[in-house]
């Protein structure tokens, strides 16, 4: 199933939006059957099951951190990651800074925008996200290249659109102004509930976990320990 859904997806997708498999709770076997069907980027949660796919998939795929990563987990992340989706504070950001510059590696990160401006979620609020930026832009080992965002749980796709529309404002004012250093190319929206309706407002990456996978068989709450 994973093999024909990762074909179809591919296939459907507009020319110039990435997919990117959504692997919290998969075996290392399942996210190898996905990129042997074509799938070139894996979003992670949680850096201890990225860490365990790693060893088995390895370079095969590129690897996204889509979940919130702590500060203690940093070391281990830069060793892994391709790509931090979830930079949210300039604290995390020198963290990733430190650790990049200890291994020689630059990292690709975007900025997570707390779209919906809730209280209990990760994210910058939009109107702190410009100075934020200008601050990251400062640390020699990282490299800003766009912005992702989740929108607050719905259950009718239509219901997220105008939290896309607010981060691709924030995305094309970015781009308007142009800083030195930071690239505004990435624009990681959508779920498999709401991945069309993200498309439509702009998003060039989206991020398919149970459409491309199948069900989630346990609750990706018990995760949250790890
Ligand atoms: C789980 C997850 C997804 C994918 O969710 P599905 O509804 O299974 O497609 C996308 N982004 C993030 C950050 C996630 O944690």
């Amino acid at each position: 199933m994973i093999r024909e859904n990762v074909k179809r997806l591919l296939e459907e997708l507009p020319q110039g939006v990435h997919l990117e498999g959504a692997a919290k709770t998969r075996t290392p076997e399942e996210v190898l059957e996905a990129i042997e069907a074509g799938l070139e980027i894996i979003g992670q949660n949680y850096v201890q099951e990225a860490v365990k796919a790693f060893e088995v998939v390895g370079d095969r795929a590129k690897w996204h951190m889509i979940g919130h990563l702590q500060r203690n987990k940093a070391k281990k992340a830069v060793a892994i990651f391709d790509m931090i989706e979830t930079v949210d504070s300039m604290k995390l950001a020198r963290e990733l800074n430190k650790c990049c510059g200890k291994i020689g590696k630059t990292m690709e990160i975007l900025i997570e925008i707390n779209s919906g401006e809730e209280s209990q979620k990760a994210g910058v609020r939009p109107g702190d996200a410009l100075s934020l930026v200008k601050e990251i832009r400062e640390l020699e080992n990282i490299r800003i290249m766009g912005l992702m965002t989740m929108g607050p749980f719905a259950g009718d796709p239509e219901e997220s659109r105008p939290y896309f529309q607010k981060t691709r404002v924030i995305y094309e004012e970015m781009k308007q102004i142009n800083l030195p250093g930071v690239k505004m190319e990435i624009l990681s929206m959508g779920m498999s509930n709401s991945y069309k309706v993200a498309i439509e407002e702009g998003a060039n990456l989206v991020r398919i976990g149970t459409d491309l996978f199948g069900e989630r068989t346990y609750n990706e709450l018990m995760n949250d320990a790890l």
